[in-house]
């Protein structure tokens, strides 16, 4: 499900699984459209993601979560303009990103909201969620983040949209893993984002063999080294159909300047896809995981 509607999961071609067109980390009572000029957003990043469709690049998922600046009617008009596919999300992130209702009503109300903003659309538009993002903070789940994963898995279940969710550590996996069995959401709805931040290659492969995505996100040229050998690792543990690589790239920043400095997306498709090539991965290979697997890992059932 993009921003500008439903396109079967074949027809996603290449995929930046995990980026951000804007942020604001003013917190969730303070966030939304009034704190930026829309027109300067779309001046500042246009161009970036110009560059990306012109590298083939057909679909682009945009990670930024209600109350951090998700503003579907910029993504709309930026998919408009390039051409690109889009994907947004409802969900939450974590503390100190989550509003005050939250700690207030239960899983099941909060889920309430974000089915529908699948089924009526987001912020008064017709544009539908493509995922469900959430974060955790590192360690065992508070109260609220637990709330917040069974809320995500209420509206999993209900309305078929897969789960994304920022982890800094590997400790909440298997507690984040039980609630979504417990609510009958398949691993196979779950994606494990900035994996990296589980450090051992070995525990990412187990998991991709237990049916969960495996999102190396934050393939940049200074971490290009260490990218390089848990992508390696993990195709060669087996995981080529549960592996994700995008860049979290981006953002205009608000509250800096034109919204700061830029890290731009394109540096997956020139500079480490190359790397892998000349480490011997097939075509075959890239193309999957830049292609299907993302096309799956997003479909909706
Ligand atoms: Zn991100």
């Amino acid at each position: 499900m993009t921003v500008t509607g439903a396109v079967p999961p074949g027809k996603l071609g290449r995929t930046l699984p995990h980026e951000h067109v804007l942020t604001d980390f003013v917190g969730a009572d303070r966030s939304g459209p009034h704190r930026y000029r829309r027109e300067e957003v779309v001046e500042v990043m246009l161009p970036r993601l110009q560059e990306i469709a012109a590298q083939g690049v057909r679909s682009f998922v945009d990670c930024t979560p209600m109350y951090l600046g998700r503003d579907v009617r910029l993504l709309q008009e930026l998919s408009r303009r390039t051409g690109l596919q889009i994907l947004t999300n409802t969900g939450q992130y974590k503390e100190p990103f989550l509003p005050e209702s939250t700690f207030r009503i239960s899983a099941e109300e909060l889920a309430q909201g974000w089915i529908g903003e699948m089924e009526r659309g987001i912020d008064g538009t017709d544009v539908r969620p493509g995922f469900i993002k959430t974060a955790v903070p590192p360690g065992a789940l508070a109260a609220v983040q637990r709330k917040v994963i069974e809320a995500a898995a209420i509206t999993s279940g209900r309305t078929g949209l897969t789960i994304a969710t920022h982890m800094e550590d590997g400790e909440p996996v298997e507690e984040i893993l039980a609630v979504l069995e417990h609510r009958g959401v398949a691993p196979q709805r779950w994606i494990l984002v900035h994996a990296h931040n589980l450090g051992s290659a070995a525990a990412m492969a187990q998991l991709a063999e237990r049916g969960v995505w495996i999102s190396l996100d934050g393939v940049r040229r200074e971490s290009e080294r260490e990218f390089l050998r848990l992508a390696l690792d993990l195709l060669e543990a087996g995981a080529e159909k549960r592996l994700l690589l995008s860049q979290d790239a981006g953002w205009y920043n608000v509250g800096e300047e034109r919204g700061g400095q830029q890290v731009p997306y394109t540096f997956l498709f020139a500079g480490f896809l190359p790397r892998l090539r000349e480490a011997g991965v097939p075509e075959a290979t890239l193309r999957h995981l830049t292609e299907a697997n993302p096309g799956e890992a997003f479909a909706l059932p």
